[in-house]
């Protein structure tokens, strides 16, 4: 009897290692923000949906970061097409306690207007109207939520006034919030993506999170050309490795 005990014990032990294993490993863990979803399409372009191309290139950097780098744990906001709250998919990273955030989206222009390649923001106060714009745009999915001006104290995603908040605020991750932009726009530019540089700009997603983190605007729904690459399989595996690579050399360069 005492030998039965004793097997058993060993064998619920032996299958216990490996998860033991498996969970010490993960030392990092990553957030990865696929933009809008469901009721919130994100910009639009001739043929596609922002909120379609974000989950696209979010899932191909998941499963290369799940694939390739073994410590990681990587957290979705989301895996499908719904909806979430800005203030909700911060709160994902927060409770994850997240080691990084990524937000990635897809950026759009006024009728008549083109643009092409990608760029990278970091939080903190535009110094360009063309960021405040983006900021602005991306922001404005909180006015689909429900009760948004008093999730929000009264911001409003429009309005300039609103971005002064983003002037005087004090970010801890600043500094490695910028090194993971850069070595994003670096991977970019090495893919051949043209490269609209590193911003900062008033975004509320970033702005809740209390770890490092970026959002990346992978390029021009409302450009022909743009729309074309970012709904091809091979712009979706081109901006997703760049942005996995960059993702690898950050946190090697973190340990
Ligand atoms: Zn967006």
């Amino acid at each position: 009897m005492k030998n039965i005990v004793t097997s058993l014990l060993m064998a619920v032990l032996l299958a216990l290692v490996p998860t033991a294993q498996a969970w010490a490993a993960e030392t990092f863990t990553l957030v990865l923000d696929a933009g809008h979803g469901g009721r919130d399409p994100g910009a639009l372009g001739k043929r596609g949906k922002e909120k379609n191309i974000n989950l696209a290139v979010t899932l191909a950097v998941g499963k290369l970061v799940e694939q390739n780098i073994k410590d990681v744990k990587v957290v979705y906001t989301r895996k499908t097409d719904v909806f979430i709250e800005l203030d909700e998919r911060a709160a994902i990273a927060n409770r994850a306690k997240a080691d990084l955030f990524v937000s990635i989206h897809t950026n759009a222009l006024p009728r008549g207007a083109q643009g092409k390649g990608s760029e990278t923001y970091t939080l903190g106060m535009h110094r360009a109207a063309d960021n405040l714009a983006v900021a602005k745009r991306e922001n404005s999915a909180i006015m689909l939520e429900r009760d948004y001006e008093n999730r929000y104290e009264g911001f409003d995603p429009k309005s300039a006034e609103s971005y002064i908040i983003f002037e005087f605020m004090q970010d801890k991750n600043m500094e490695q919030s910028v090194k993971l932009a850069t070595m994003i726009q670096r991977q970019f530019r090495s893919a051949g993506r043209p490269d609209k540089g590193v911003h900062q700009a008033g975004f509320l997603v970033l702005r809740a999170t209390s770890m490092p983190s970026c959002l990346v605007e992978l390029g021009y729904i409302t450009t022909a050309a743009e729309e074309n690459y970012l709904l091809s399989e091979r712009g979706v595996n081109e901006l997703a490795n760049s942005i996995y690579q960059a993702i690898k050399k950050y946190k090697e360069s973190i340990q």
